[in-house]
């Protein structure tokens, strides 16, 4: 999603949690983080400073437990106040920085019992946001296509973008899933490593004393990923047009 966010230009107010170290490059899709809870209202303020000069230009993004616990009032005041903003929650399904204890939208108390589930999209709504969407993050193309169109809406928008937390898989799905690069298909031109993947590595030709390719004078290395570390997400492989990753046995 911060992959996405950044191609967009927009201002990216974020908030507290794992994901504002999105801020750090490649992804570089976070501007400013003051506090818990301010992401929205930053943006909103933005949004009603900048006027006509902001439309399709500001973004609040906040993560799901953070909305919960400070972020619902900023929500219904963008509406009450008609904002211009686009606002994300980053729903993971878990509260991940602090340890993955449940919160009100998973659906469990932290005693692990069943209980009634948050609905963000109803919640939106019900607060006075007339356009509210629900997101796969991993789902590159459509993610780019929902953050174009809810940027040039009038008017607040919500998006939920969600996807849990890969802490929260299992250790066998995870194993089910990984993903390889072709080293002869494979370019070298570094798209892949702009997702942040920390299972996705740069090997310099020259530094590692891999044979460089005669037929390709101009590149460098290869990206290569680290099994051991591939979620088998598919984002690196939504972003490469050489068809270099894939799995095993695709
Ligand atoms: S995007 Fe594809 S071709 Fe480019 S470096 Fe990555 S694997 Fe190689
Ligand atoms: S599939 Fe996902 S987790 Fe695996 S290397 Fe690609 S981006 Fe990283």
């Amino acid at each position: 999603m911060f992959y996405a966010l950044n191609k967009t230009k927009a201002f990216v107010s974020g908030d507290i949690g794992c994901y504002t170290l999105s801020y750090m490059k490649p992804l570089s899709g976070m501007d400013s983080c003051i506090c818990m809870g301010a992401s929205i209202g930053i943006a909103h303020g933005m949004s009603k400073a900048l006027g006509p000069k902001g439309k399709g230009k500001v973004v609040g993004v906040i993560g799901d437990s953070t909305f919960i616990h400070s972020g619902i009032t900023t929500l219904l005041n963008t509406a009450y106040n008609r904002s211009d903003a686009v606002f994300i929650i980053a729903d993971n399904r878990t509260t991940a920085m602090t340890g993955m204890q449940e919160h009100p939208a998973t659906g469990f108390t932290l005693q692990g019992e069943k209980t009634k589930e948050l609905d963000f999209a109803a919640l939106g709504k019900v607060l006075g946001i007339d356009s509210v969407e629900v997101i796969d993050p991993l789902n590159f193309k459509d993610t780019t296509r929902v953050l174009k169109q809810e940027l040039q809406k009038e008017g607040p928008s919500l998006i939920i973008s969600r996807a849990p937390c890969v802490l929260l898989m299992s250790k066998k799905a995870v194993q089910a899933k990984q993903f390889f690069t072709d080293p002869d298909k494979c370019i070298g031109c570094k798209v892949c490593l702009s997702c942040g993947c920390p299972a996705i590595s740069w090997r310099d030709f020259e530094k590692t004393g891999m044979p460089a390719r005669p037929e390709r004078k101009k590149q460098k290395g290869i990206a290569v990923i680290d099994a051991t570390l591939c979620t088998g997400c598919t984002l690196c492989a939504q972003l490469c047009r050489q068809e270099a990753i894939m799995r095993e046995g695709e």
